[in-house]
C-alpha cells in the first residue's frame, strides 16, 4: 500500500523523504508542489529529479477524496459530500464573501460530543478523519474553486474547524493538519484565520495552546451549568469554571486578543432575558483586571425534526445581542448561508455509520425548551 502524501506536515514529508534517501529540500519542493500548485501527478513535478519522480510513483500518491455530491447555493455557498469509505461522508462548506474566502472542514465521521441542537451530533459517531482527510477538503476545494474562477491566486483565505465532528478529539490528526494549512510552504494562512471551534475539551485547549495556537472558538451555548449539561454533554466532564479558566490560559498565546464565544439561540430554551443578564456575570467573573476578552456570536438555530427544537424569534436575538452589547461585550448575529442547501451552521450531517447508539440516546433525553413545559 502507498502513502497519501496530504497525510502529512512538511515535518512528516521531510521524514517521508529523508527515508527515500532524499535531501531535505525536496521535501520543500514537494509540498509546495502538493499544496501551493494543487498537483497530484509526480510527472507534472518537473523540477523534482526524475529518479525521485520513480520513487515516489512506487510509495506515494496525491489522492482526494471522492466527491458525491456538489451544491451550489444561490449565495455562492458551495458544499461537497466528500465518501470517506465503509458508508460515512463528511461535509465541507466553501462560504464567499467580499473580503474572504472562508472553508469551513469537518473532522471526524459524525460527533461523539452529542449537542442536542447539531445534526452532526444526532447522528452518532463512526471514527476519526486521518490528517489527510480533513486536508483533502481543502486542498480539494481551494484547487477545483481556482480551475472554476479561472485564478491563479489563493481563493480559501480563512478556514474554521466548524464541519463535523469535535476537533479536540481528533488532536493527533488536527494538528499536523493546521501546520499545513499556516505552512508558508502549504498555504500560508495566518493564525488568525484559521480557527478551531471546540465544545470545550478542556486538556486539549491547553495542549493546543502550546502546540499550534490558531483562533479559538468555543461552543458556549448556555450561561450556567444546568443548562449547559443539557446542550453540550460535554459540560458534565468540564463544567463552565475549568472551560472559562482554560479560554483565560490559552489567551496567553492565542493570535488574537479575544475568544469566541458561539452561542446557538433556542427559542425559550437559552434566550431569556436572565440568561444574557448570567453571560454577562459569567464574562466579568472571568475578566481579570482586563477588561474586554470574548466576543459572541449569536448563532439563530437551524431547525431539524430530530432537535425538537426552534428558532428563536429575531427581535428576541436583537434584545439578547442588544443586552450583551448594552454591556460592554463585543457581539454579533451570524448571518445564516447557504440556507437553501442545509449548509448553514448546524446543519452538516453528511453520512454517518453510527457506533454509539446517539441518536437513540438523544430521542430520550430531549431538552424540553420553556414554551413548550
Ligand atoms: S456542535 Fe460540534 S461538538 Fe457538538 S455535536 Fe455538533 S459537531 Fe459535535
Amino acid at each position: 500500500m502507498t502513502t497519501n502524501l496530504l497525510d502529512f506536515d512538511l515535518a512528516g514529508l521531510t521524514a517521508f523523504c529523508e527515508g527515500l534517501g532524499e535531501k531535505r529540500f525536496r521535501a520543500t519542493q514537494l509540498f509546495r508542489w502538493i499544496h501551493q500548485r494543487g498537483a497530484a501527478d509526480f510527472d507534472q513535478m518537473t523540477d523534482l529529479a526524475k529518479s525521485l519522480r520513480e520513487k515516489l510513483k512506487g510509495k506515494a500518491h496525491v489522492t482526494a477524496l471522492p466527491v458525491i455530491t456538489e451544491h451550489v447555493s444561490s449565495d455562492g455557498t458551495v458544499k461537497w459530500l466528500f465518501d470517506v469509505g465503509d458508508g460515512n461522508a463528511v461535509e465541507s462548506v466553501f462560504i464567499p464573501e467580499d473580503d474572504r474566502g472562508t472553508l469551513c472542514v469537518s473532522s471526524q465521521a459524525g460527533c461523539a460530543v452529542g449537542c442536542r441542537f447539531c445534526s452532526t451530533g444526532h447522528q452518532g459517531f463512526s471514527r476519526n478523519l486521518t490528517t489527510g482527510e480533513i486536508m483533502a477538503q481543502l486542498w480539494f476545494a481551494e484547487h477545483a474553486l481556482r480551475k472554476r474562477l479561472g485564478r491563479e491566486e489563493r481563493i480559501i483565505s480563512n478556514v474554521v474547524m466548524m464541519g463535523m465532528g469535535e476537533p479536540l478529539q481528533n488532536y493527533t490528526a488536527l494538528v499536523p493538519a493546521l501546520r499545513t494549512m499556516l505552512d508558508d510552504h502549504g498555504y500560508g494562512l495566518s493564525r488568525r484565520r484559521v480557527t478551531v471551534s471546540t465544545s470545550g475539551v478542556v486538556p486539549m485547549m491547553d495542549r493546543l495552546a502550546q502546540d499550534c495556537a490558531v483562533a479559538l472558538a468555543v461552543s458556549l451555548h448556555a450561561p450556567n451549568d444546568p443548562l449547559r449539561n443539557g446542550l453540550v454533554p460535554l459540560n458534565k466532564k468540564y463544567p463552565l469554571d475549568e472551560l472559562m479558566q482554560s479560554c483565560r490560559r490559552y489567551l496567553e498565546f492565542a493570535p488574537r486578543d479575544f475568544i469566541t464565544f458561539e452561542y446557538c439561540m433556542l427559542d425559550g430554551v437559552n434566550d431569556q432575558p436572565e440568561h444574557a443578564q448570567q453571560l454577562i456575570a459569567l464574562v466579568r467573573e472571568y475578566a481579570g483586571n482586563g477588561g474586554a476578552w470574548c466576543k459572541f456570536n449569536l448563532i439563530p438555530f437551524n431547525p431539524f425534526p430530530a432537535s425538537g427544537l426552534l428558532r428563536s424569534p429575531a427581535n428576541r436575538v436583537t434584545e439578547f445581542a442588544k443586552m450583551l452589547l448594552d454591556a460592554g461585550i463585543v457581539t454579533t448575529v451570524r448571518k445564516t448561508r447557504g440556507d437553501d442547501i442545509d449548509a448553514a451552521c448546524g446543519q452538516l450531517a453528511g453520512d454517518v455509520k453510527d457506533r454509539t447508539k446517539a441518536a437513540e440516546r438523544m430521542a430520550k433525553n430531549r431538552v424540553i425548551p420553556l414554551a413548550q413545559v
